[in-house]
């Protein structure tokens, strides 16, 4: 079992041991209930690094939501389970007094691409993002840290943090892992019923039609619209959003030039689901 660290200082000195002895040092974040798409970002980290730390904490910073944060799946000991046979060196899950001390004070804000889409409908998040991995990143002093493509607004906001503040960090974003019927892994999929379970799948089905759609010339305003109402009609409550933007600075994109980004977020039985495809 990968030994389980739950404080700053201790998490220190051993990394502090690796790199005396000159060994890279992979992080991946996460907030836990670990599935297939976490464990393909743990198998990236131990190609390149002789030592992977798993962070595991459900930021509160992050969650405009209370009931989000409240319901949000905790799982620590399958968790480490999961995480054992891959070789894994630390898991690190402070509790949020040991990340949040009394008379904390400071956040992190990344500018511009932070604003649309999941900032636009989710007031704070990426402050919080920005914050906790910042935090993460000095904590673990880590060479290397791995993200899925899977939050790609995230992956680009924390690439734009590293950059901007010269963290000596590289950051890799890794493929989206899907089940069988195409629905993106999330930790969220665990809360879905078994009605909306069946349901979920059309949303990535929706993007897939209208991404080849836009590849095939249709109107991408009017591609856009008519997946909206595929989502709907199969069964979501709800579609925050469902758009195509530049894949690197999340502008709109009203004609396909170069590489795209089609990107979505929509509730069905009380679970948000985002999910997002190259175009
Ligand atoms: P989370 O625990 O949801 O905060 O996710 C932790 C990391 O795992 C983030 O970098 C996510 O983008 C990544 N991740 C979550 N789901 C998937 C997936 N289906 N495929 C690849 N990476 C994922």
């Amino acid at each position: 079992m990968p030994r389980i660290l739950r404080d700053v200082a201790a998490l220190r000195e051993v990394v502090a041991g690796w790199k005396a002895a000159g060994e890279a040092v992979g992080v991946v974040p996460t907030m836990g209930a670990l599935h297939d798409g976490h464990l393909s970002l743990v198998r990236a980290a131990k190609q390149d690094c002789a030592r992977v730390i798993v962070t595991i904490f459900v930021n509160p910073k992050q969650f405009n939501n209370p009931d989000d944060l409240l319901k949000y799946p905790r799982t620590e000991a399958e968790d480490a389970a999961l995480l054992a046979p891959l070789g894994v060196d630390v898991i690190f899950a402070p509790p949020p007094e040991e990340v949040y001390p009394e008379g904390f004070a400071t956040m992190v804000s990344v500018a511009g691409i932070s604003g649309p889409l999941e900032g636009a409908h989710r007031p704070g998040h990426f402050d919080g993002v920005a914050t906790v991995v910042a935090k993460l990143f000095g904590m673990t002093q880590a060479d290397c840290a791995y993200f899925g493509q899977k939050d790609w607004q995230q992956l680009q906001v924390v690439q734009r943090l590293a950059a901007d503040l010269n963290l000596a960090v590289k950051v890799t974003g890794c493929e989206t892992i899907r089940e069988a019927d195409g629905l993106a892994m999330s930790s969220r999929n665990a809360r879905l019923s078994a009605e909306a379970r069946a349901k979920a799948p059309a949303l990535h089905a929706a993007m897939q039609r209208a991404a080849a759609g836009i590849r095939g010339g249709a109107l991408v305003s009017t591609a856009m619209k008519a997946a909206r109402a595929e989502v709907l009609a199969a069964g979501f409550d709800e579609v925050e959003y469902i758009e195509l933007r530049s894949a690197a600075m999340l502008e709109r994109v009203s004609t396909l030039k170069a590489p795209a980004r089609m990107l979505a977020a929509a509730m069905i039985g009380g679970v948000r689901l985002i999910d997002n495809i190259a175009v």
